[in-house]
């Protein structure tokens, strides 16, 4: 099912994300990984496409397990920094032979020893996004960043440029994550100001290991909530705790949201089918 259809027919959605393995002898764990997620009965699962810039060869494979092994509709993330015109068209051929339907398209991060763009590569989603329309009748989405895209040099340039994707084909949109629901709120409000009327999705980071943070503190322009930062200095010696008070935190951004008239809500569950379910089952009669 395309994935502008399910937010169409329902108010609230809640999908979930995990990431391919980089060798193929992980392949068999990868695909358990699908089926304890799609056991959850998420809106839709997707998956990524690399990661710093890489290619995936094991996305197709993941959302073929999902979509056409156990019945959850799948979102295939595909990344064009990484990857010439010739591969794009390949993956694209896959995934219309295993009859996927959603696609999110991405830049990706532009890997720092490569030169970017060469001729045969596109510069921007936007340009992958109008080569996957004309290849064929796929669902596209595209990413939005509430505190701006690092490269962005003001938050107005962003949204001009998020419009154009949006204009290029893009059906919904899929925010990176944020820890304070008032950026969003603010972004959704300049967004609509700007004319963008595709559906966004709220990406929802459960933050559940010391890893996990510093990662997203090398990110540059997450704002951390001092509630989130209070979270992590009091439990950061304690995993289990930790995980708890993770699950909390995103289980309240996510009820905050639905409250407020953000039904459609993306868990980066980071291939842990055990924090997305505890979420779900905080969420039961909410999601309903
Ligand atoms: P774009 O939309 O091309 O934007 C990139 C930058 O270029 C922005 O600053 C934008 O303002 C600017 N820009 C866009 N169009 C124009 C234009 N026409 N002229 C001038 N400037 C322009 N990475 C992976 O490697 N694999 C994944 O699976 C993956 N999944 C993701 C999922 C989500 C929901 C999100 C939010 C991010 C994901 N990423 C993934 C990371 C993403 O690839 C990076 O954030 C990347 O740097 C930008 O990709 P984009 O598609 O947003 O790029």
């Amino acid at each position: 099912m395309k994935i502008s259809e399910i937010l169409k027919e329902n108010e609230v959605t809640i999908s979930c994300e995990l990431f391919p393995p980089k060798k193929g002898s992980e392949l068999a764990k990868a695909r358990e990984l699908v089926r304890e997620m799609a056991a959850l009965k998420p809106s839709f699962i997707s998956v990524t496409y690399g990661a710093s810039g890489g290619i995936s060869e094991h996305t197709v494979d993941l959302v073929n397990e999902a979509q056409n092994e156990n019945k959850v509709p799948a979102l295939a993330h595909l990344t064009c920094a990484s990857s010439d015109r010739k591969k794009i068209k390949e993956v694209l051929k896959q995934l219309q032979d295993k009859k996927i339907e959603n696609i999110l398209a991405l830049r990706g991060d532009i890997p720092a020893d490569l030169d970017f763009p060469l001729p045969d590569q596109y510069h921007h989603a936007s340009e992958l996004i109008e080569e996957i329309k004309a290849f064929g009748e796929f669902c596209i989405g595209g990413a939005c960043y509430p505190e701006g895209h690092p490269e962005a040099e003001s938050m107005e340039g962003d949204i001009d440029n998020l419009k154009r994707k949006v204009e290029a084909g893009c059906e919904f949109l899929t925010t990176q994550m944020f820890f304070d629901n008032n950026i969003l709120y603010n972004f959704l409000y300049r967004t609509l100001k700007k004319g963008i009327e595709a559906p966004v999705i709220a990406g929802i980071m459960p933050v559940t290991n010391v890893n996990q943070i510093k990662r997203i503190l090398s990110l540059s322009g997450t704002m951390l909530p001092q509630r989130f930062r209070a979270i992590v200095e009091r439990f950061a010696d304690s995993p289990p705790a930790l995980k708890q008070a993770g699950i909390a935190y995103a289980t309240e951004q996510i009820i905050d949201l639905v409250a407020n008239g953000v039904g459609h809500v993306h868990i980066y569950t980071m291939n842990k089918p055990d924090v997305a379910g505890a979420i779900l089952k905080n969420l039961s009669e909410i999601c309903n």
